[in-house]
């Protein structure tokens, strides 16, 4: 045993003279020394990389052996070589400290990102809720508060579609200006408020009186568009009669109340402007009539 040894075992010469090896193990070590390492000695003539633990007089101290055994002078002789393995378990307490600490970062990172996941997914929720709010404003934006028809700028957009698909595939519309007829005397004898009822009972009569894909806006106080898609001449006015005498007979909950309709088919080379300036016309044919009459302009 060398000096090193001897200063680890906390041991002098005189304490270790001629004493086993066992007296410097502990039991556990001692008992593995004894069943393993003698026995793979005697079959290999070495032993390589064996964990033991020291005894010494205050301490249990790990340590790495390597034997090997030699015949010195006849003598069989057992040759060890220990090293201390205190610093490679301190290097492993690290690395299963890191290991540990890896392992709580990655669980963290785990559990952000499931959180960013909800958060993204309440994201999705406010953004569908965003375009659906965005859907009813813009809803709102081509509708007429009052009668919840469509107002005039949806009616001048779908007159451009219109007259677009005309240009482009000959497709044909027509267009009805409605005017109530002497709708200041209402106002005047009932007031405002039930003129207003007038207006929605009137545009509740026009909607349901319309066709599917026929588009009734209201465009100003008390004048009404209805553009008929796909519908010739000789069908719109067969329509408008039949809208005016319908009006004219319906109930109504202050008085009767009737109106005159102008009409204008499209025509070649139609603008916005011309179109509403035939119907216009016509209106007007229709009110110096005598008024609850359809003309065609
Ligand atoms: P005509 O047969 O020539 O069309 O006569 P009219 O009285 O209907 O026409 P006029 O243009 O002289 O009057 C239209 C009236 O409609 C005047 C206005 O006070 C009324 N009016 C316009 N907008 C509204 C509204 O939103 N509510 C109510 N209650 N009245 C309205
Ligand atoms: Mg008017
Ligand atoms: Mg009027």
């Amino acid at each position: 045993m060398n000096d090193t040894l001897k200063k680890m075992l906390g041991k002098s010469q005189e304490d270790l003279n001629q004493h086993h090896i066992h007296k410097i193990l502990t039991t556990a070590s001692h008992i593995y020394y004894q069943t393993y390492f003698l026995p793979l000695l005697d079959i290999n003539g070495q032993v390589n990389e064996i964990y033991l633990t020291l005894q010494s007089a205050t301490d249990k101290i790990p340590v790495l052996m390597n034997a090997v055994e030699r015949e010195v002078d006849g003598t069989k002789r057992i040759e060890c070589v220990l090293m201390e393995t205190r610093v490679r378990d301190e290097y492993e307490n690290e690395l299963i400290q890191d290991k540990r600490n890896a392992e709580r970062i990655l669980q963290e990172t785990d559990e952000a990102n499931l959180e960013l996941q909800q958060l993204l997914k309440e994201v999705e929720g406010k953004k569908s809720e965003l375009e659906q709010l965005n859907l009813q404003l813009q809803q709102f934006a081509l509708t007429d508060f009052l009668t919840g028809l469509s107002n005039r700028r949806y009616f001048e957009e779908q007159m451009t579609i219109f007259l677009v698909e005309n240009r482009d595939y000959y497709k044909p519309f027509v267009l009805l200006l409605i005017d109530i007829d002497y709708f200041k005397l209402i106002n005047d004898k009932f007031g405002h408020l039930v003129g207003d009822i007038v207006l929605q009972e009137l545009s509740s009569k026009l909607q349901n009186a319309a066709r599917t894909d026929d588009v009734v806006a209201r465009i100003g106080g008390e004048e009404f568009a209805i553009l008929l898609p796909n519908t010739d001449e000789a069908t719109s006015y067969k329509l408008a009669e039949e809208l005016r005498r319908s009006i004219e007979q319906s109930y109504w909950s202050c008085e009767p109340v009737t109106i005159s309709i102008g009409i204008a088919v499209v025509k070649q080379g139609d603008t916005s402007m011309t179109i509403l300036e035939r119907a216009d016309q016509a209106l007007y044919t229709s009110k110096n009539l005598g008024r609850n009459r359809v003309s065609i302009g």
